[in-house]
């Protein structure tokens, strides 16, 4: 469908208040060419349906009181200031644990370097056991992150 060069027109005129106001108050013209115009005639009638659906919709919402959007509010700002305070903390809780991993580590390599009587393992064994570990660990450590709701 071809747009319209009254169609912005229109679009005003509903959307100023009731349609039926708009051509009391002197769009008789616009009202005229809507009614004779296919595409201005769809969008008044799609215009004057969201309208009316609108207006339904607000008188049904449920406003709660002032009082209780305060109290909401109040928990909800609680709640996210909490919140961000705990992410340095998380943030240096992460590090620790891989560092404490890390010193683990090597404390493993040197001790197993000062006993030379126990058998060792082949680089690439333990290359591939560090990333099984890290691939086991790594979704553990995200689904405890994220997880905090
Ligand atoms: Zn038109």
């Amino acid at each position: 469908m071809k747009a319209c060069p009254r169609e912005p027109e229109v679009v005003e005129a509903v959307t100023r208040g009731d349609w039926r106001q708009a051509t009391a108050l002197g769009d008789n013209d616009l009202r005229a060419h809507a009614a004779s115009c296919a595409a201005c005639g769809e969008l008044v009638t799609l215009m004057q349906a969201l309208r009316e659906d609108h207006a339904v919709a607000c008188r049904a919402a449920d406003v709660p009181a002032a009082g209780t959007v305060w109290w909401r509010a109040t928990i909800r700002a609680r709640a996210e200031a909490a919140e961000k305070a705990a992410r340095p903390i998380t943030l240096a809780q992460g590090v620790a644990a891989a560092s404490i991993a890390g010193v683990a580590a090597a404390f493993a390599g040197v001790a197993w370097r000062a006993f030379p009587s126990l058998p060792q393992p082949d680089p690439f064994v333990m290359l591939a056991l560090g990333l099984g570990v890290c691939i086991v660990i790594a979704p553990l450590v995200l689904v405890f992150t994220l997880a905090r709701d």
